[in-house]
């Protein structure tokens, strides 16, 4: 059985104080989670708190994005080789917010996806289709070319070393969740896509759901067969509900 996961994206929130609050929130709720996966990914300059407030725990951490590039003259980005020397396990890339806002391509990401590999990180990617694609009865043909890219340049068995995080770009911080059968949908049809390249990948990888994910819908999503835990944006900056969520994940695989 593939072991949930479940991460917070913390996005551009927070303060030093905040992140050092919600740090310690969740070190002090997590000792009865035992079968998910827990990880947080703050924002860049808060790494360095993170490592040090999560020394000696099981919970893992990792950065919202990181450079294509291994290093060198690229003003205000950040590798893979600096996340990893701060104790990364995650780099998330491709995220929607980032495909939009700051026009990254297919071929950006999948160069992020290898760049993290090439350090050890394990690259969360992140597929999913706008509202608009949706209505048009373009979901699978969006989610094929997230996916489709990362294959291309990183081959089956490379795309294996990361995690796929669903994401409808319609469900993420608008409140709307995907229905536990909509969301399954897709991931049943990512995983039969890698299934068609090799089915010892499409069997392990994680395919983790994320769109205003919350305590209340967290384990209906995880129950479903091709969910493998969530990608938490807004419920994930409260340790209560961020808790509430990896306890669902548990409740769902017991
Ligand atoms: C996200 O941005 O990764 C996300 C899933 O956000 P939210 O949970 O707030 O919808």
């Amino acid at each position: 059985m593939r072991q949930p996961l479940i991460a917070g994206n913390w996005k551009m929130n927070g303060s030093k104080a905040d992140s050092t609050d919600l740090l310690n929130g969740i070190k002090a709720g997590v000792a009865d989670i035992v079968r998910s996966e827990v990880a947080v990914c703050p924002p860049f300059p808060y790494l360095y708190l993170t490592e040090q407030l999560l020394a000696g725990t099981l919970i893992r951490y990792g950065a919202q994005d990181v450079s294509r590039e291994p290093g060198g003259a690229f003003t205000g980005q950040v590798s893979a080789s600096m996340l990893k020397d701060f104790g990364c396990t995650y780099a998330i890339v491709g995220h929607s917010e980032r495909r939009l806002f700051n026009g990254e391509t297919n071929a950006t990401v999948a160069r992020k996806f290898a760049e993290a590999l090439s350090t050890g990180l394990v690259p969360i990617l992140c597929v999913g289709e706008t509202l608009e694609e949706r209505e048009q009865g373009k979901t699978e043909e969006v989610v094929a070319s997230h996916l489709d890219a990362v294959i291309e340049h990183c081959g089956v068995d490379g795309l294996g070393r990361g995690v796929i995080a669903y994401e409808p770009v319609w469900a993420i911080g608008t409140g709307v969740t995907a229905t536990p059968e909509q969301a399954q949908d897709v991931h049943a049809f990512l995983r039969q896509r890698i299934a068609a390249k090799s089915g010892d990948v499409a069997s392990a990888i994680r395919i983790l759901y994320g769109g205003s994910m919350k305590p209340s819908n967290a384990e209906e999503l995880i129950r479903k067969p091709d969910i493998d835990g969530g990608l938490i944006g807004g419920a994930a900056l409260k340790a209560a509900d961020f808790l509430a969520i990896c306890r669902a994940g548990d409740a769902a695989t017991a």
